[in-house]
């Protein structure tokens, strides 16, 4: 079993705040400060361009990224850590689409996070082959998968209600009307259980700035299935995706697997950074993470829809059907988050109106969601937003 009060008790977390936005951005790991340090002072500043080799650095991306793998469900060996997630779904998507190059739909849903059809805009009109991004409506996925479409490119859970695909059943019907899947694991890697391997999905993408708490500019990840690795194109061919970086070629040749889906140089302090975070990461069975999770997530419901009826809940009421969140609309939804952070309660606003609370089992426990939910009543029964200050929009909500 998770001892989560050991793990709770690894995060640095102010004492006055509810941190209920671990699905935006995971809070500092107590190690992080003096790991990094060290980091600098011992590595980058006694090693110099030495600590490629001698610190491993060189290495972390590959290292790393399997110690991720193993809350993803991936074999080991076959993901790997680097650059910004729209860098990985573009890497992705492209790769993909090379699998399948005599069909031209994008298969995606409007749950999709923006960037990740941005990404697939742009990679479409720059290959310039009449590609078509297609989106439907998240129930409508499974029947939008025709033998017309090329990739099917999905986020498992709905970053702004929290709604969750069936990553095993779009699989196989993907693949019984030969479509490549690609799955964005922004919301799931470290919040809900998933079986990469068991599903049969092609490619995987996530970030670990969010649940896995590596920090604000983690790096990415990307999983590329073993029968595909090794003959999977990559768009970016940066130099340490290469075969041989070191033998500085004028040409570019595919690395081994996985590692072609390097690019450029790796972000040394940002993985070190990803290390303190995986190392509580390694004291969690992701088993016990859900379990917790759906039980934080139901007393959070229950208690909200007794007290606050103002609140609209925007997730499924299904746990099953349900990532690690809860989002509840409000048409003063932004105006309520702010009183709500302004007395140490923390989640976020996403457009138009929805309220978003993230349950992350590592640092978050039953107390913590009893006492959210006291000064939520408060705010909400008090219209405590109601106040011209919380109104004014930051540029990041
Ligand atoms: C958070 C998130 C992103 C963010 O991408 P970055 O390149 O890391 O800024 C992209 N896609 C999804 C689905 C996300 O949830």
């Amino acid at each position: 079993m998770t001892d989560f009060a050991a793990t709770k008790a690894m995060f640095d977390i102010p004492q006055d705040v509810i941190y209920l936005d671990g699905n935006s951005l995971g809070p500092l790991p107590r190690a992080a400060p003096g790991r990094l340090a060290g980091m600098l002072a011992d590595e980058w500043g006694k090693m110099l361009i030495t600590g490629w080799n001698k610190a491993g650095w060189m290495a972390m991306p590959m290292a790393l990224g399997d110690r991720v793998g193993r809350l993803i469900g991936a074999e080991p060996g076959h993901v790997v850590l680097g650059d910004t997630l729209s860098i990985k779904v573009y890497q992705a998507l492209a790769a993909a689409l090379e699998l399948n190059p005599d069909r031209r739909v994008v298969l995606s849903d409007s749950g999709n996070f923006p960037s990740d059809l941005y990404m697939a805009q742009g990679l479409l009109r720059s290959l310039g082959k009449g590609h078509e991004l297609r989106v439907v409506a998240p129930d409508d996925v499974e029947a939008a998968i025709t033998d017309e479409v090329a990739v099917l490119m999905l986020t498992e859970v709905d970053y702004g209600t929290g709604r969750l695909h069936d990553m095993a059943t779009l699989t196989r019907r993907a693949h019984d009307a030969g479509v490549v899947t690609v799955w964005d694991l922004a919301h799931t890697a470290g919040a809900v259980p998933v079986d990469l391997s068991g599903a049969g999905a092609d490619f995987a993408v996530g970030c670990t700035y969010k649940y896995l708490n590596g920090g604000p500019g983690a790096p990415a990840f990307i999983y590329v299935a073993p029968r595909h690795a090794d003959r999977a194109v990559p768009a970016l061919s940066g130099w340490l995706g290469h075969e041989a970086p070191f033998d500085f070629e004028q040409s570019y040749r595919p690395g081994r697997g996985i590692e072609r889906m390097r690019v450029g140089t790796p972000p040394i302090i940002q993985l070190t950074a990803l290390e303190t975070a995986l190392d509580i990461w390694d004291m969690a069975d992701m088993q016990d993470v859900r379990a917790m999770s759906v039980a934080l997530c139901e007393l959070f419901i229950s208690e909200i829809e007794a007290s606050c009826p103002m609140l609209t809940l925007a997730s499924p009421r299904d746990a099953a059907q349900r990532g690690s969140q809860v989002s509840f609309r409000f048409e003063q939804g932004y105006a309520a988050m702010q009183a709500l952070i302004a007395r140490g309660v923390i989640g976020d606003f996403r457009a138009p109106d929805i309220m978003r609370f993230g349950f992350t089992p590592l640092y978050i426990d039953a107390s913590d969601v009893r006492a959210a939910v006291a000064v939520i009543r408060d705010v909400m029964q008090n219209q405590l937003w109601n106040r011209p200050d919380y109104m004014a929009r930051a540029a990041v909500t």
